[in-house]
């Protein structure tokens, strides 16, 4: 989800804009010395992270390792999905069925199992931390089977099943031992929400259909079956499958969804078709549905009973979102995204953008160029796009940007900065949590942190020179300078105020995770990144396991790291405190004035264009000391003094980092 930035005009913009000389040691800088070897015993105390017993356990069961790899026993739940529905768009209803294959690739056996019915967070009396429109109604229930068996609600002992707010629980007429397969069974109907619905709804025109289905909860090697309830604002944790899916809609409303369309012939003219076929190798924006195009038998096919049924087919997603408008234009291009299948050749993935009119005031003419921008730059960057498409769909507005995968909900009026942001942000998350499916309830940073951090990077290379990591940067210290800040490893429905949530699921991460790049250096944290996302592609990683394989990559404990940044709300303030000639030596003392513990960097320009850069590793601040002394050379004179010239750790007061003052 996208959130619009928080910016606070500050005094540390004008100074974002130094920029560091080039380094030059010059054979004058004195050494800083490291602590000796075993100086370090009470680090662990006091710079060591909480133990998490269901990750020990988990390697000590082989699930996964210290090293931040799966582990050799490594398993995951898997769920194959056969869904349809028909959406009546005058009375806003959808009548679904779906047959669900889930199996049990757990060691363990299973009496009964965990559905979500996310759409239950519009029931009348549901509780819910964001606003939600006033009495809709929930998902109604026709049919619930389980191994070829209906069952009844409500009933205390034996085969059935209850519902309790978005979370549906099912006891199974027999258990279901490991490696076996249930099928369920649903029938059910629903209304679409109006405008006002967090990430969907419909405002009359424009459908967008999420959270429409019983979709399995996770069950997990860390925590056995994740059933949170969906209050609103904490997203979801969400396991994975291939999906069929048959959507049924008048004639003449164009459809799109996570999938391929495996039925074109049949929805589509064969004007539509043909433009589509150019799109898929054009270099520029194909306008395959323009505005007199759009009726039954001209963007869609004719139809049968003004009816058309729309066949997808989704492979390795963890959910699968659809819209529909009678209105919609539609866009296409395509997007050059590596080797995404491994066969040693360049693939492509289509790209699409589905709008109304008059949201060209809002650039959604440019939709598409900037969605190819977008996966373009996160496949080189990370790791290929692998889906056959990439879909932004202008909906409600309420929708703000939401990603499913291979699409996102696009609501509300943008200039084309924002229009840009919001959409490689969306597109951002089909690697996070899309391809690497972390638990986003629980650890909201790692996808909301790591897509804000990646959305930095999308637009440096978009717009050359806007520091969209400055922006973040400001945003979280103007909460961690109130007082305000709450730390990163909460659940997402447990902050106390929704500001308090975005800095820590958001502009915090986004931001630490530059300082990161500062400590490691750039290729280093590349990789690691990179590493991570490679390692856990379609599958559930915890923190654990992207710590580690930080630490893995880089061969560095980096405990300390964690610990100040995600454990704790501590605050950076490296300071010189005072600068002084002794003999033929300059003693800079350097003091760290806050709690957060990060290596000083200290770059000494001299009168004559040298600059020496000098480091305080992390380790002196580890048991407490607030000061250290560094000498250089007195000669020749030294013109300035600069802690992190480069600017990239989250320092709550960078007045005092510089002399002279
Ligand atoms: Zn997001």
């Amino acid at each position: 989800m996208h959130r619009r930035a928080i910016t606070r005009r500050s005094s540390l913009v004008g100074l974002l804009l130094v920029t560091a000389a080039a380094a030059c040691s010059g054979g004058r800088t004195s050494p800083v010395a490291a602590p000796a070897p075993g100086t370090t015993g009470s680090r662990a105390s006091r710079m060591g992270i909480p133990v998490v017993e269901a990750f020990d356990r988990a390697v000590a069961q082989g699930t996964r390792t210290r090293t931040g790899s799966p582990g050799p026993r490594y398993w995951q739940q898997w769920t194959d999905y056969r869904l349809q529905a028909e959406l009546n768009p005058i009375s806003k209803r959808l009548t679904g069925q779906g047959a669900l294959t889930y199996h049990n690739r757990s060691p363990d056996t299973l009496e009964e199992v965990y559905v979500h019915l996310l759409h239950n967070l519009f029931a009348p009396g549901a509780r819910h931390n964001t606003d939600v429109p006033w009495s809709v109604e929930g998902v109604e229930l026709s049919r619930v089977a389980a191994q070829g068996q209906a069952l009844a609600a409500g009933k205390r002992e034996g085969p059935g099943y209850a519902v309790d707010g978005t979370i549906m629980r099912i006891r199974l007429p027999k258990p279901l031992p490991p490696g076996e397969s249930l099928a369920l069974d649903f029938s059910w109907k629903l209304r679409i929400p109006p405008d006002g619905a967090p990430r969907g709804g419909q405002d009359g025109e424009a459908f967008f259909i999420s959270y429409w289905y019983p979709q399995m909860a996770v069950y997990d090697d860390l925590g056995g079956w994740q059933i949170d309830q969906y209050l609103g604002n904490a997203e979801f944790y969400l396991g994975y499958g291939n999906y069929d899916v048959a959507l049924t809609l008048p004639a003449g409303w164009l459809v799109t969804s996570t999938g391929r369309l495996l039925n074109p012939e049949e929805v589509l003219s064969a004007q539509t078709r043909a433009r589509l076929d150019s799109a898929s190798h054009a270099k520029g924006i194909v306008r395959v549905v323009t505005e007199p195009d759009r009726a039954a038998g001209t963007s869609t096919a004719a139809g049968t009973g003004g009816k058309l049924t729309w066949r997808f087919r989704a492979d390795t997603v963890r959910d699968v979102s659809w819209a529909t408008s009678a209105k919609y234009l539609w866009d296409a291009t395509n997007a050059e995204v590596g080797d995404a299948n491994g066969d040693g050749s360049p693939d492509t993935a289509a790209v699409h953008s589905f709008y109304r009119p008059e949201q060209r005031a809002s650039h959604w003419g440019e939709s598409a160029r900037f969605s190819r921008h977008s996966v373009e730059f996160f496949s080189r960057y990370l790791l290929p796009y692998p889906y056959p498409h990439m879909t932004a769909v202008d909906g409600p507005t309420s929708c703000g940007g939401m990603e499913f995968p291979m699409m996102t909900c696009i609501g509300g009026q943008w200039d084309t900065l924002g229009l840009y942001e919001v959409t490689t942000h969306e597109i951002g998350h089909m690697w996070f949590p899309m391809m690497v499916g972390s638990d986003e309830k629980r650890y909201a940073w790692m996808d909301e942190g790591l897509t804000q951090f990646g959305q930095s990077q999308a637009i440096a290379d978009m717009f050359k020179g806007y520091d969209d990591e400055a922006k973040n940067r400001r945003a979280y210290l103007s909460l961690a300078e109130g007082g305000t800040e709450v730390e990163l490893m909460r659940h997402g429905d447990r902050y106390p105020t929704y500001a308090s949530y975005g800095i820590a699921s958001y502009y915090k991460p986004a931001t630490v995770l530059v300082a990161l790049r500062g400590v490691l250096g750039r290729e280093t944290f590349n990789q690691a990144f990179r590493e991570y996302a490679q390692r856990w592609r379609y599958k559930h990683p915890s923190p654990s396991d992207l710590f580690n394989t930080f630490e893995s990559v880089s061969g560095r404990d980096l405990d300390w790291f964690w610990r100040t940044w995600f454990y704790e709300t501590w605050k950076l303030d490296q300071a010189i405190d005072n600068v002084t000639t002794t003999g033929d030596s300059l003693e800079i003392v350097v003091e760290n004035r806050g709690r957060a513990v990060m290596p000083v960097r200290l770059a000494v320009t001299r009168t004559d264009g040298q600059v020496d850069s000098l480091t305080v590793p992390a380790e002196a601040w580890f048991d407490g000391e607030r000061k250290r002394i560094v000498r250089v050379a007195a000669a020749p004179a030294v013109k300035s003094i600069d802690i992190d010239p480069d600017r990239e750790f989250p320092d709550v007061d960078r007045s005092n980092q510089i002399w002279p003052r």
